[in-house]
């Protein structure tokens, strides 16, 4: 079953594009031309991936990305002609796991596209990562800290995936956004701040001792406190 991507725009020859490209790479794909269409049929069919403009009509994109992102973690790609970095951070927040600035190359859609599939894919060999009271199970894709079971983005998840199998040692930002994010997101984002402060939240709950520490500078390791 090819996979099936929702695309929700509300500019018809962009959405028609998209779709005819799309369709061409053997994707199954739906359109919807608003934001509560959008919503209503993430909700009835279920997308493997959802590519969400953020100017739209009524719900706005960021809406949009909020209320899916509390249903479900299906991987979301949002585009907008907003090129300001906050604005970028915004969509982060809300939930998005990637970002593409109009006018866009298909051919860049697309590397993106995979590369969020290959995220969410669930590995064929699952394997739990342990770090102290830590682990990720590379299968569901869940942390857990003692007893308590932690959600995860998908970017999240691959973030905890790539301090978790190298402990103890100092990634640079370089490193993680090339491994995360696996093209320059824009030198001055504050992209893996973002993340990394997601990450604390969801793992020092109850006062648990920090794990992810930054290394001023330089960028950031996975130690005991
Ligand atoms: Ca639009």
């Amino acid at each position: 079953m090819p996979e099936h991507i929702l695309v929700i725009e509300d500019e018809a020859h962009i959405a028609q594009f998209l779709k005819r490209g799309l369709i061409y790479e053997g994707y199954r794909v739906d359109v919807a031309y608003d934001g509560q269409s959008g919503l209503d049929m993430a909700r009835d069919n279920p997308p493997d991936l959802v590519i969400l403009d953020w100017m739209l009509p009524g719900l706005d994109g960021l809406e949009v990305c909020k209320r899916m992102r509390a249903a479900g973690d299906v991987p979301i790609l949002m585009l907008t002609a907003k090129e300001d970095v906050q604005d970028r951070v915004t969509g982060l927040d809300a939930g998005a796991d990637d970002y593409l600035v109009k006018p866009f190359s298909f051919d860049e859609l697309m590397a993106r596209i995979r590369a969020l599939f290959r995220r969410s894919a669930p590995s064929s060999h699952p394997e739990v990562l342990r770090f102290g009271d830590l682990s990720l199970d590379t299968g569901t894709h869940r942390a857990q800290r003692e007893d308590r079971f932690i959600d995860l983005t998908a970017k999240e998840y691959e973030l905890l995936e790539l301090f978790m199998r190298n402990p103890r040692r100092v990634l640079t930002r370089e490193m993680i956004f090339d491994r995360v994010w696996g093209y320059d997101f824009g030198g001055e984002s504050n992209i893996i701040e973002v993340y990394v402060r997601y990450l604390r939240q969801k793992t020092e709950e109850d006062d648990a001792p920090r794990l992810i520490h930054t290394v001023r500078g330089v960028g950031y390791v996975l130690r005991e406190e």
